[in-house]
């Protein structure tokens, strides 16, 4: 049985205060959240601020990039190990807004994920294919490259350590989700890619979905079978939402 997670990505939003009281309000509503595993990823200048707030409670805190290298000449890059030192469990990689906005390349993410495991954090390593690449039939083919990568560099077993999240790249922050049964047509896909090589490693992957999700359609796409939570970004800016997120997760 796969422990259901939501993952909130708060992206490039927030102040000192804004943070202090977007936590405060998730942490107030965590009682009513005793399944879900839940994770939040700040910018990183409030990491620690976030980490030091929920110390005493089950949240957990991810970042939302890590550097390929460990230490040196990489101005403006952060490091698993300092990661690991403010806190975070978790860090997101491949998010679509870095291969897009910032060129990262399949090969790139890969490092990314290989600099997270290697500092004990767990990779929220995400995938997902554009309108374009929809629309050509080729959604499949564009995951299976995504996944190849990490797989070329780490291994199959090495996926075990972190989870995926599909990210169909229409649907993030532009109110169109996919439907349930899209959705789970390619979680489907990325389990049984995964499974020909070692079905352990498919049966015990959490696979996120992630794209618009928000309270009034969480809980259709996380009760499909393959779904196994959701990786949210708008919705999780607001304490409430992003709660009624971890409950439909329940
Ligand atoms: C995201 O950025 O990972 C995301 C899923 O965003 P949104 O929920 O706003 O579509």
């Amino acid at each position: 049985m796969r422990q259901p997670m939501v993952a909130g990505n708060w992206k490039m939003n927030g102040s000192s205060s804004s943070v202090k009281e977007l936590i405060a309000g998730i942490k107030d509503g965590m009682a009513s959240v005793t399944k879900a595993e839940v994770v939040v990823c700040p910018p990183a200048v409030y990491i620690p601020r976030v980490s030091g707030a929920v110390e005493d409670t089950a949240i957990k805190v991810g970042s939302q990039n890590v550097c390929d290298q460990d230490k040196g000449a990489f101005t403006g890059e952060i490091s698993g190990e300092m990661l690991k030192d403010v806190g975070c469990e978790y860090a997101i990689v491949g998010h679509s807004e870095r291969r897009s906005l910032y060129g990262e390349s399949d090969e790139l993410v890969a490092k990314r994920f290989a600099a997270a495991r290697r500092n004990g954090i767990k990779p929220i390593f995400c995938i997902g294919e554009t309108l374009q690449e929809r629309e050509q039939g080729i959604t499949n083919d564009v995951c299976s490259r995504q996944i190849d990568a990490v797989i070329a560099l780490e291994g199959v077993e090495a996926l075990a350590d972190g989870v995926i999240a599909y990210e169909p790249v229409w649907a993030i922050g532009t109110g169109k989700t996919a439907s349930p049964e899209q959705a789970q047509e390619v979680h489907a896909f990325i389990r049984g890619k995964i499974a020909a090589l070692n079905a352990d490693v498919a049966e015990g992957l959490r696979i996120l979905y992630g794209g618009s999700m928000n309270p009034a359609n969480a809980a259709e796409l996380i009760s499909q079978a393959d779904i196994d939570g959701g990786l949210i970004g708008g919705a999780s800016l607001k304490a409430e939402d992003f709660l009624a997120i971890c409950s439909a997760a329940e």
